[in-house]
């Protein structure tokens, strides 16, 4: 049931050649899943040659049959959503409904960025004399290598590829080591669809030897990462040797308003819904909620109530409804903010501990009235833990959610035009929500800005981000 775990190379499946792996192991059992194979240096040199063929013959191929085998990857991964959805919830943990919306919105990437590819315009200057021809024009940036994480297995790597496919390019993806069958099944589809040799490429390793080597080689040009601001600030700097370029999907602390003119209790309905959803491993997961002082209680006592409520088990089991975390590391850190917090003065409303069962379960867990002082308003947890703290007025509240350094997701309840008004404009954030939780859509823009990185992923800017602009200019001659 679980995937044949392979890389990509040069359009074969293999297990490389270094006879070293890792096991992958299910979060909600804490059995082994499959032994990972990693990627002795000869495969990567092995990956880099073939991507750079594949770049040559996907670049000659024209933009719509590109576009036509693009599309055909997606019409086989929504065939196949069900069967990658269950090798998700095996590694990631997450409860299979979860799982299935995300491959199929993984397929709905494709197809966007498979249309985009076909609208990469370049234009026409006017020129200042006669027969003077000014031309741009935009082309794939050249072989990109990618680094993605292990929360969303198959929406994140999708976000890269289809990017660079769509304009062009090939692509080295190194997926998580802890989550890499959903990377394999999601390659198998595209390469299926009928790819040309080495225009994918997918290898799994230490995750610092596999970026070191790859970002420092002369024929990668384009960086896309998602993960940790720590991680993507050292992948920068390699980076930075052979001035290639990045873009960087990193930490976000989302804050949420919500304000007193709205209906508290259904909104810590939605809030809390969205909040532990993947288990709260998300980057624009809800996480420091602000709430009018006249609303307060009530919003504790309603978030509290669905919190404790929800019901926790292995993602495969139907009546689950938020799964174990991915991994050991991220129980340790629950503990440590948990502890931290009570230490500091915070009141935990519900959870702030582990079930007494196996796998790496942590209870939903709400932190009420918590100081400045705790590590957790500084840090992102990543985790089912949700922060409500007290506001009184719109600008105490805006300087609040400004106060980190993060800046990905920002979200906000309130009926008044003009809060809203000022909340789109004086949130530091690279998405704003104002009375629902929806984000991350094909064709809206996703991103940060300050430590939350830069470039967006998805809507019509997303393609730039594998693309060049060439100049052309030319007098008859
Ligand atoms: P981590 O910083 O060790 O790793 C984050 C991701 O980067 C992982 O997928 C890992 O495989 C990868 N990675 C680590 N070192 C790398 C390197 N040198 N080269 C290439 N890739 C590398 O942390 P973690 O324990 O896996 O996750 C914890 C933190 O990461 C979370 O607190 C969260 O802030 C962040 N995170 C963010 C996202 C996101 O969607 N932006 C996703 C996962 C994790």
């Amino acid at each position: 049931m679980y995937a044949n775990l392979e890389m990509l190379i040069d359009g074969k499946f293999t297990r490389g050649s270094s006879g070293k792996g890792e096991p992958v192991i299910n979060p909600a059992t804490e059995q082994t899943l499959a032994e990972l194979p990693h990627a002795a240096k000869s495969d990567l040199e092995a990956a880099v040659a073939a991507a750079e063929k594949g770049f040559a013959a996907w670049k000659a191929m024209s933009a719509y049959d590109r576009y036509r085998i693009l599309r055909k990857g997606a019409e086989i991964m929504r065939g196949r959503a069900d069967a990658i959805a269950k090798v998700l919830t095996m590694e990631q943990g997450k409860v299979l409904a979860e799982a299935k919306i995300e491959v199929v919105t993984s397929a709905d990437i494709l197809d966007w960025y498979a249309e985009e590819g076909r609208r990469a315009y370049g234009r026409i200057i006017p020129g200042r004399m006669p027969g003077l021809r000014q031309m741009v024009i935009k082309e794939p940036v050249g072989i990109v290598a990618a680094f993605t994480p292990w929360n969303f297995p198959a929406l994140t790597p999708m976000r890269k590829i289809a990017g660079a496919l769509a304009a062009g390019c090939s692509i080295i993806l190194k997926p998580s080591e802890e989550t890499p069958g959903t990377a394999v099944e999601v390659a198998r589809c595209l390469q299926e669809a009928g790819l040309p040799e080495g225009a994918l490429n997918v290898v799994f390793g230490v995750p610092a030897e596999v970026s070191s080597y790859l970002i420092a080689h002369p024929k990668v040009r384009k960086i896309s990462f998602t993960g940790s601001t720590a991680v993507g600030k050292q992948l920068m700097k390699l980076a930075a040797d052979g001035m290639k370029r990045t873009t960087m999907e990193l930490g976000g602390h989302a804050p949420v308003i919500v304000f007193d003119d709205v209906d508290a209790a259904s909104v810590a309905k939605i809030a809390a819904g969205g909040k532990y959803r993947n288990a709260g491993q998300v980057c624009i997961s809800p996480t420091r909620f602000f709430v009018h002082e006249s609303k307060y209680k009530q919003f504790v006592d309603t978030f509290t109530e669905v919190a404790s409520g929800l019901k926790l088990g292995d993602g495969l089991d139907a009546s689950t409804q938020m799964g174990p975390m991915a991994n050991a590391r991220r129980l340790e850190a629950m503990d440590m903010f948990v502890a931290d917090a009570k230490a500091k003065g915070a009141a935990v409303k519900t959870g702030g501990e582990r079930p007494a069962n196996q796998g790496f379960f942590y209870k939903p867990t709400v932190l009420a009235d918590v100081p400045l002082a705790a590590r957790i308003m500084h840090e992102e947890p990543f985790g089912p833990i949700a922060v409500v703290n007290r506001f009184d007025t719109l600008d105490e509240a805006i300087t609040e959610t400004n106060r980190l350094p993060f800046g990905l997701a920002s979200y906000a309840f309130t009926r008044s035009a003009e809060t809203m008004q000022r909340l789109g404009l004086e949130i530091d954030a690279g998405m704003t929500t104002i009375n629902h939780l929806g984000l991350a859509l094909p064709e809206v823009p996703f991103g940060g800005v300050r430590e939350s990185g830069y470039g967006t992923e998805g809507g019509s800017e997303a393609i730039e981000a594998y693309l060049v602009t060439k100049f052309i200019t030319q007098l008859p001659g």
